[in-house]
């Protein structure tokens, strides 16, 4: 793990400042970093993603309790950096470039490193990482619901995103996350940090926070594409009633009787909002549409 002055140097040294546009804060709070990592539980048997490296203070911990951490940086300074701060460590095997192909799917660099890993390590999948905000919705979505999911993710993100990631039906903070997160796992805020644990410190407030994939959760989603098409189509019309928001369907959901026995055989009224249906209720929906006939 790396101080404060630590990282400074390391930047100065490759002629580098914090890139704001992505999210170069660091976390320098080295006692937050450990309860970070001690959350996660780390196995020698375990592949961790870290998304983010930047300089690889964590990292360099990682590399110290799992089988395989592969770490992922977009700025090739600073994954230049990591890679000669963590020669000497075998295990780690840091990719410089985005972590995302697009918004909709993870960089396959990044899920062919994990494949391969797999091959050798028979331990869980973890997301430890220090988050870079612009990405970090995308990231996790796409840890919930591609072929490669995440077993837990032990993450630091904006507060505001925590506030979704854990946010009940009827909340202003409910949203696609919510339901997705709710629908297939455990989610908890471990602790809110202020600005100043970060150099260069951020505008907002942060939090540590947990996700644990629950297999019985998941095996009641019989189509998890589906589940999603139906949640975020909904959702985009969050304060219509829900015979309003299905006359917009198009496609494959487009189907406006078969909707309406839907929500009778799901025991859901027609005039709720989507915005007040739990996480059950739209799996309950997503199951259903399937087995209904066009
Ligand atoms: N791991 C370090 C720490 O704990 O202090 C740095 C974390 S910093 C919040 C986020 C890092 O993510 C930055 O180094 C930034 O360059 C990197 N980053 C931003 N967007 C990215 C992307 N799309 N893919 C991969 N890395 C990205």
């Amino acid at each position: 793990m790396q101080t404060k002055t630590q990282i400074q140097e390391l930047l100065e040294a490759a002629g580098v400042k914090p890139n704001k546009r992505l999210g170069q804060n660091f976390l320098i709070d080295l006692n937050l970093m450990r309860l970070l990592l001690d959350s996660a539980q780390i196995g020698k048997n375990d592949i961790v993603l870290e998304i983010g490296c930047g300089t690889g203070s964590l990292t360099e911990a990682l590399s110290e309790k799992a089988g395989q951490v592969i770490s992922v940086e977009i700025d090739s300074t600073l994954a230049e950096i990591t890679k000669n701060q963590l020669a000497q460590a075998e295990n780690v095997q840091v990719l410089q470039t985005d972590a995302l192909k697009n918004k909709n799917n993870l960089n396959p660099v990044v899920t062919g490193a994990i494949e391969k890993a797999r091959n050798k390590f028979s331990g869980k999948l973890l997301l430890v990482a220090n988050l870079p905000y612009s990405v970090a919705c995308p990231v996790m979505l796409n840890l919930i619901k591609s072929e490669i999911t995440a077993d837990e993710m032990y993450v630091t993100i904006q507060k505001e995103v925590a506030e979704r990631m854990t946010a009940k039906p009827d909340n202003k903070h409910y949203g696609t996350l919510s339901i997705y997160l709710a629908a297939t796992g455990e989610t908890k805020i471990i602790r809110v940090l202020k600005p100043k644990v970060f150099w260069p410190q951020p505008q907002v407030a942060s939090a540590i926070v947990s996700f644990v994939r629950k297999k019985e959760k998941t095996d009641k989603i019989k189509n998890m594409e589906l589940f999603g098409e139906i949640v975020s189509f909904l959702m985009c019309h969050r304060r219509k009633t829900l015979s309003g928001c299905v006359k917009l369907a198009t496609g494959k959901l487009e189907n406006n009787k078969k909707w309406l026995e839907i929500f009778e055989s799901c025991s859901i009224n027609p005039k709720a909002r989507p915005e007040k249906l739990s996480p059950e209720d739209y799996i309950a929906i997503a199951n259903m549409f399937d087995q209904y006939p066009s």
